[in-house]
């Protein structure tokens, strides 16, 4: 059974509990595109200047999922290409200063970068794995390893958060207990309701019930009430019936959602998964301000939700002109006053503060 943050039962929580929710925790996944990468100035380093913005005057704290499989493909390149190495002592810098103005720097795994080679003075994705799933056991333990242990050279020890490339957080047994051993323990992979049908990167969290977070153990898949793991759910979205005809619309004439801050192309997806998505289904998405969805935090299917914690996700990459506008409206009209990292909800958590003897 997930455990629900509904029914407190007596009034002197019910009274903290009407002071501090509703919260809002907002991640991004910083990362490059993976179909052509972009540059990591427009992708990367000047839409997060627009977020720290935003977060300084708002109060917002947010939880970049870092993109480590980059800074270890960097790292290994740099010592014979000035042009990487310039570009992964700007991007260390940057992180520095996330971590520097309070916001967390969370784990984001894409290990196609095992398999990334940098051909004339761009990045060549093709060929590559996407899902951890596709590297021996052996090999994701020591993926995980490095990539978390790059993190937590560039954030003093502070990583505790993990969110999957792609949501691909299946089978989380590979890589359970390194990341135990890391000393993450929080997962943030799951969106409810949400599918893809795509044979390289798909996932289904179909049959998962709407709850904004619960423990588990083996898997997040599988709430267990004693797992020495925690679930934060990213807040489902369902779209409008006809989004993605938008989209495709937008795909066909060469446009991109407007004023997309990020200058690269993403990994596409297979067909099925877009016929599957023209014919209606596959509608249940992430709350997001990334440009393409940012419009819904307004819609009544938003509005009328009654949630006690939100978890609005995006990328810098994809953040556009209307997206710090719709999360300030989102947060004047549900009147956030309390603002969380995925850690800092989780000790909220843990200390039970939210639900839990
Ligand atoms: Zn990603």
């Amino acid at each position: 059974m997930i455990r629900s943050t509904h029914n407190v039962s007596n009034s002197h929580s019910k009274m903290r509990r009407q002071q501090d929710v509703p919260i809002l925790v907002v991640s991004q996944d910083y990362e490059l595109f993976f179909g052509r990468s972009g540059s990591i100035d427009k992708c990367l380093i000047e839409p997060c200047e627009l977020l720290l913005d935003f977060a300084a005057k708002s109060g917002v704290k947010i939880t970049f999922f870092v993109d480590a499989g980059m800074l270890c493909r960097m790292e290994a390149l740099a010592a014979n290409n000035a042009s990487i190495e310039r570009d992964l002592a700007r991007i260390r810098r940057h992180i520095a200063t996330l971590v520097a103005q309070g916001h967390e720097i969370g784990l984001h795994i894409h290990p196609h970068w095992e398999d990334t080679r940098w051909v004339d003075g761009a990045w060549d994705f093709q060929g590559t794995r996407y899902r951890l799933s596709e590297f021996s056991d052996a090999d994701v333990t020591d993926i995980v390893r490095r990539y978390a242990g790059v993190l937590q050279n560039l954030a003093n020890g502070a990583v505790r958060s993990y969110r999957a490339g792609g949501f691909c957080i299946e089978p989380f047994s590979q890589i359970r207990s390194e990341l135990k051993q890391q000393g993450i323990t929080i997962d943030s992979s799951v969106v409810p309701g949400a599918r893809l049908e795509d044979d390289n990167k798909g996932f289904d969290f179909a049959g998962v019930p709407d709850s904004s977070w619960w423990r588990f153990s083996e898997s997040p898949l599988q709430p267990d009430e004693a797992g020495d793991f925690l679930e934060i759910a990213i807040t489902p979205l369902t779209l409008p019936l006809f989004h993605y005809w938008g989209r495709a619309f937008d795909r066909v004439l060469g446009r991109r959602a407007a004023g997309v801050s990020g200058d690269g192309v993403s990994k596409a997806i297979g067909r099925r998964e877009i016929a599957r998505r023209l014919a209606g289904a596959g509608r249940v998405s992430e709350l997001s301000i990334d440009a393409a969805k940012a419009g819904q935090l307004k819609s009544r299917r938003v509005e009328r939700q009654n949630r006690d914690i939100w978890q609005v996700m995006g990328h810098p990459k994809l953040l556009g002109g209307t997206s710090l506008r719709a999360l300030e409206a989102f947060i004047a009209r549900r009147q956030f006053r309390r603002f969380e990292t995925l850690s800092g909800l989780a000790s909220a958590i843990g200390g039970g503060e939210l639900g839990e003897a």
